[in-house]
């Protein structure tokens, strides 16, 4: 029995930590069993052009089916993965098991032979100076031309060391491979920044979108990184629109490129094929 109360809290910090390294262990366990056993799948969430309702896009997101723990999501794995290192091997099962998907002969059916797929990369991977003769080779590999693969990255990974990150980023672009800037307004962004990295595409975070139809200050934010892209050529796709308020709101102010639950959660292929048309989701999502 536990008198002193500094003790006390000791104790139940103790206890925290010892269950939080039980559930990192299972974690990395688990990840470990799963690069073993090849549970590692990539599901596809659409992005949708706004203005024309036709889906032509997709990123691709890492989940692990385990077999007796039922399908895992990346916030549980992908942290864990950084701090053991085995992200790497991760993102090869990810980017192995993803580009063949882009010459998949029923999603090819559906969406045509062009679409593009988005990989996140890992900020391991933007600082590897190998990572864009990697990634070049292996496209080559599963036989899929490079422009139709882009890469999502973040700033915080870029600022890890800009320098480095700069070289793989131009190396990747001058290849053929797209870049987005990922979760832009989540934390931390600086506009400055933009000017000067080697990007194609800006991802907005959700933190900007949901509920945006009833926050006028995140109406005066979003218009403004809008009209800065535009005037920096970079295409933008709005992240995390869950419902028909938030998608009018951004058809209104001229958005261009969006993704969110309102037209679908990341799914397996087949899945895919059977729920999202390639024509016409915003008739079905109630925008238009
Ligand atoms: P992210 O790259 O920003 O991916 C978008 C996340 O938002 C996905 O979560 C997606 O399911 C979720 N999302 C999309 N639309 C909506 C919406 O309307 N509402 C809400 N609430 N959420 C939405 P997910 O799949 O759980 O992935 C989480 C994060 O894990 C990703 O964020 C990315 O940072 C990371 N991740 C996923 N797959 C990989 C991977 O293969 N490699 C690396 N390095 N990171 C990955
Ligand atoms: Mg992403
Ligand atoms: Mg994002
Ligand atoms: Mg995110």
């Amino acid at each position: 029995r536990v008198r002193n109360a500094a003790t006390g809290s000791f104790l139940v910090y103790q206890d925290e930590m010892r269950q939080r390294n039980r559930e990192r262990l299972d974690a990395e366990q688990s990840l470990r069993s799963a690069l073993r056993h090849d549970w590692v799948e990539p599901f596809l969430q659409p992005l949708v052009n706004l203005q024309t309702g036709e889906v032509d896009a997709f990123e691709a997101l890492c989940r692990i089916r385990h077999p007796d723990l039922g399908l895992i999501s990346p916030g549980l794995f992908i942290p864990v993965a950084e701090e053991t290192g085995l992200i790497g091997a991760l993102s090869d099962a990810m980017l192995i098991k993803t580009l063949p998907l882009m010459n998949d002969p029923l999603l090819t059916q559906v969406y045509g032979e062009h679409f593009s797929v988005s990989l996140n990369l890992s900020p391991a991977q933007l600082h590897d100076p190998a990572m864009a003769d990697h990634l070049i080779r292996e496209l080559h590999r599963a036989g899929v031309d490079p422009r139709r693969l882009k890469v999502e990255i973040t700033e915080t990974a870029v600022m890890a060391d800009a320098s480095i990150a700069m070289v793989v980023m131009k190396e990747l672009r001058r290849a053929g491979i797209s870049v987005a800037l990922d979760d832009f307004g989540a934390g931390y962004s600086s506009l400055g920044y933009l000017r000067q990295l080697p990007l194609d595409q800006l991802k907005i975070d959700r933190s900007l979108v949901s509920g945006i139809d009833s926050d006028s200050e995140k109406r005066a934010i979003m218009e403004m990184i809008l009209t800065l892209c535009e005037r920096l050529s970079l295409s933008v796709v709005v992240e995390g629109i869950e419902n028909e308020r938030e998608l009018s709101c951004l058809v209104g102010m001229g958005a261009h490129i969006g993704q969110g639950f309102l037209f679908s959660r990341p799914l397996p292929r087949d899945e895919l094929v059977a729920q999202v048309p390639r024509r016409g989701i915003l008739a079905l999502a109630g925008g238009q």
